[in-house]
């Protein structure tokens, strides 16, 4: 069971989430829209402030990945847990 999660969000251009509905095309169906601009990532795990965002989803599904990995394996475990 993973104690690290991290979301992934879809932005528009002046970094507010997108949650409108868009065509299957990815053409946004209402004019509060103003157009994905990319989509970023933010760790939930307790106390991480990791984020990322990027144009490409599948890019920032990689970092987030690395990102979750250095959870499991600490570099440098100086802090008790
Ligand atoms: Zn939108
Ligand atoms: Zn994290």
């Amino acid at each position: 069971m993973a104690r690290y999660a991290a979301t992934i969000k879809a932005v528009h251009a002046d970094g507010t989430e997108c949650t409108h509905k868009r065509t299957s095309t990815g053409k946004a169906t209402t004019a509060e829209c103003t157009g994905r601009d990319g989509y970023t990532a933010r760790c939930s795990g307790n106390g991480c402030t990791w984020t990322s965002r990027n144009t490409q989803k599948t890019v920032l599904e990689t970092q987030r990945a690395q990102h979750l990995r250095t959870h499991l394996n600490p570099p440098a475990p100086n802090r008790p847990a």
